[in-house]
């Protein structure tokens, strides 16, 4: 199957399954799984997993294009369908063969999810601050600690959870856990202002034990930093995605709305606006597609995680993620006034839309944190300026 028939795939789905159904999704009932199931049923689930895995190896340059296609209907259903990719990179590239055999070919056989658990409510963005421990004991690895904010927890099949060492506070690991292990709790459901299709919890793990082989190799601060690459560059997608849906909306909305005796799509003010929007969906395409394509040479190197080890944080995924996140609100908030009242009202979409946009300047990592990173990674030592 070639790539546009994959994306015909998705925007058929988008279509039938989630464009009108905004209400539903917008709710925070129940994680929409069945939703999921019949998006698993496209032959799509997990895309990224490599094919020695069973999984379809597409590359970040076309999960880009998918992710914009799934968030302009949904950011929500997006976010749930893509930020595996955090997890099972860092399995790909770090667990060893036993580990990624173990989790990774059945999460594709049994088109399940995974999650990621690092941060947590006292550490905040200090990662290195986390307070939630490994310790060995024997043959087995036990967790203790809370996580304040994971993902599709609940329902995934297997975690991989940062944590510290109980011996050594300097050292952290990345654990892989199966959702059902003794001792880890789903504390609660956040109720978040956007993307209300996905589903975060608080977990807590208590005496939580695992086999003593399910950790990563590496630093697991490190690693979470390395899988972050892919989900930031897909956080930017979304970001465009959203962007894309709001443009539509408003070309929608000023064909049916009058001023002076003419479509509003016909005045010179309204016009303009588009015309700003389309120039920055623009940019923001080529960023993430350039973010994309650079992420997509290294993982190609037969040494990608030891490059990427050394590399850590990759610049255009950080750049990416900020500019996306920042050029979509601004976006979202133009657009808000553009329905005048009734935009703010949930009788319009382009209030969720707003909402569901704020997460690209925030969720894994927000402005502050990334434009400290970017100072200190790439503005400090001069031969990474560009
Ligand atoms: C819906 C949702 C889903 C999420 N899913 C997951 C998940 O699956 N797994 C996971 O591990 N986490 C997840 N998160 C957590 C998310 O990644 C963090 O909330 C986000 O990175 C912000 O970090 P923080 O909450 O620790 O806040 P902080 O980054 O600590 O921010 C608090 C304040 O401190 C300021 N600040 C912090 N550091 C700096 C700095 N260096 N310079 C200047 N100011 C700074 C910030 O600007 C802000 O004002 C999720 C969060 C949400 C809301």
């Amino acid at each position: 199957m070639s790539e546009s028939e994959r994306l015909g795939i998705v925007r058929d789905f988008v279509a039938r399954e989630i464009l009108g159904r905004e209400g539903i999704l917008d709710s925070l009932a129940d994680a929409p799984l069945a939703l999921y199931e019949r998006f698993a049923e496209t032959g799509l689930m997990n895309w990224w997993v490599p094919k020695e895995h069973g999984g379809l190896g597409l590359g970040l340059e076309e999960s880009v294009r998918i992710v914009s296609e799934l968030a302009y209907g949904d950011a929500g259903v997006a976010f749930t369908l893509f930020l595996p990719v955090l997890t099972t990179s860092m399995i790909g590239w770090y667990g060893s063969e036993e580990l990624k055999e173990r989790f990774l070919g059945p999460l594709v056989a049994r088109r399940g999810f995974c999650a990621t658990l690092g941060s947590e409510h006292e550490a905040g963005s200090e990662l290195a601050r986390i307070s939630t421990t490994v310790r060995r004991d024997g043959d087995t690895l036990v967790l203790d600690g809370t996580k304040a904010f994971s993902t599709s927890t609940d329902f995934a099949r297997f975690l991989v959870v940062i944590a510290r060492s109980a011996d050594d506070p300097a050292r952290y690991t990345a654990v892989t856990v199966p959702r059902d292990a003794p001792g880890l709790r789903v504390d609660k459901r956040w109720d978040v202002i956007g993307m209300r299709a996905s589903a975060t919890y608080q977990v807590s793990f208590s005496d939580c034990r695992v086999p003593g082989d399910n950790a990563l190799n590496g630093n697991g601060l490190r690693l979470l930093e390395i899988g972050l690459n892919a989900s930031r560059i897909l956080i930017a997608a979304s970001a465009l995605g959203v962007a894309r849906r709001i443009r539509d909306v408003c070309m929608e909305y000023g064909k049916t709305k009058s001023l002076k005796g003419a479509p509003l799509v016909k005045d010179g003010v309204f016009a303009g606006r588009l015309g700003q929007f389309e120039m920055q969906i623009d940019v923001m395409a080529n960023q993430c597609l350039a973010a994309a394509r650079a992420y997509d040479a290294t993982a190609a190197r037969p040494d990608a995680a030891r490059v990427l080890l050394r590399q850590g944080a990759q610049k255009s995924a950080l750049t990416a993620k900020m500019f996306c996140g920042q050029t979509a609100w601004q976006i979202a908030s133009t657009a808000s006034e553009m329905f005048g009242g009734i935009g703010y009202t949930h009788d319009m979409v382009i209030g969720k839309l707003l909402r569901d946009v704020r997460h690209a300047s925030i969720i894994e990592g927000g402005d502050d944190v990334l434009r400290d990173l970017v100072y200190q990674r790439f503005v400090v030592p001069t031969a990474k300026r560009t």
